[in-house]
């Protein structure tokens, strides 16, 4: 109901016009819009707030295209952070993590419009050959529509049937303690088995795999420019673990690139300033956030809050975010 409401309320202000004043009063602010994977089976409803459909990016693109809104890319939006010369209307693309279908389903719709984007690539599904681990457990989870599963022949400590309702999660739990890949995968390969979910048409689909390195030269290609997310996705508070993370990230990618990676962005959206000491030892010049809101001159570099768009946001909800409509809202709230 109060969604309902919502939207209503939406549609009233952009009727009056109050999208478009928002616009002209937030000009000078920064949007940097977040994406994820882009669904190429059924991911979007999967995980809707993950992967979004191409047909409804695309939508979105062209609204940004029709609107006039200024694409840059986000080196571009530093360097005019820095000189506090941002144009009108300011938009930075980024997308996370590295699926592979950044490059099968996001690249033509980007290149159509000559939009610049930023991938922020994490690096240890990177040029595997396998599904992310934890997705595919739940993926397959999703799928089956077999019911009582004797989930306890797969010898996993603690895990006896899928009545159990934490099965996926202490499979996840059990699995990425394990010292390697191919004995994830058997785990994946056991329990697609026992859901009657194929394992080896999964992977093959790579719709939960992330990219592979002959791949990086089409995304570069393409005006994708890459950056850091950590290894293994995660980015602890104490200082070693997270040095090490940023460390081995540039080592498996940078090699591959043109360019120095110098932009990060927290995986899992974790941040806090006790982070910033690490960002500033390895010279990253900002982080991204997966907190909503806009950027001006004065927002901390390592704390960029972008607009995350996905399957749950309607194109009305999208509009009143990057007129800047939600954000006078926050701010008047803020008040
Ligand atoms: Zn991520």
């Amino acid at each position: 109901m109060y969604h309902k409401i919502k939207i209503l309320f939406f549609h009233l202000c952009r009727l009056l016009g109050i999208f478009w004043l928002s616009r002209r009063l937030l000009h000078k602010k920064l949007r940097i819009l977040c994406y994820h994977g882009f669904s190429i089976l059924d991911e979007h409803e999967f995980r809707p707030g993950l992967f979004i459909e191409p047909d409804v990016f695309a939508r979105r693109m062209q609204y940004l295209a029709d609107k006039k809104y200024n694409i840059i890319s986000l080196q571009e939006a530093y360097e005019l952070k820095e000189k506090r010369l941002f144009p009108d209307d300011a938009v930075v693309l980024t997308i996370d993590d590295g699926f592979y279908s950044v490059l099968k389903l996001s690249l033509p719709i980007l290149r159509k419009h000559n939009f610049p984007a930023t991938l922020y690539l994490t690096s240890y599904y990177f040029d595997k050959n396998s599904p992310v681990f934890r997705l595919a457990v739940d993926y397959m989870f999703f799928k089956t529509k077999k019911i009582n599963i004797p989930l306890e022949t797969l010898a996993i400590p603690g895990l006896f049937s899928q009545d159990d309702s934490d099965a996926s999660e202490k499979i996840i739990t059990y699995g990425i303690q394990l010292e390697t890949e191919d004995q994830r995968i058997d785990i994946l390969k056991k329990l697609g088995t026992l859901l009657d979910v194929d394992y080896e048409a999964l992977n093959v689909s790579r719709i939960l795999n992330l990219i592979t390195l002959p791949e990086i030269n089409d995304l570069l290609d393409g005006g994708i420019d890459i950056q850091l997310h950590t290894h293994r996705h995660r980015f602890p508070t104490d200082y070693e673990t997270a040095s090490y993370e940023i460390e081995k990230n540039k080592k498996i990618i940078n090699p591959h690139l043109r360019q120095p990676m110098t932009h990060f962005c927290y995986p899992n959206g974790v941040w806090g300033n006790d982070h910033w000491p690490v960002l500033e030892d390895h010279k990253i010049l900002t982080a991204t956030t997966c907190v909503t809101g806009l950027i001006d001159y004065d927002t901390p570099n390592y704390s960029l809050d972008r607009i995350l768009d996905d399957m749950r946001i309607s194109q009305i909800e999208f509009e009143a975010e990057i007129s800047g409509f939600n954000e006078l809202i926050r701010l008047i709230r803020r008040k």
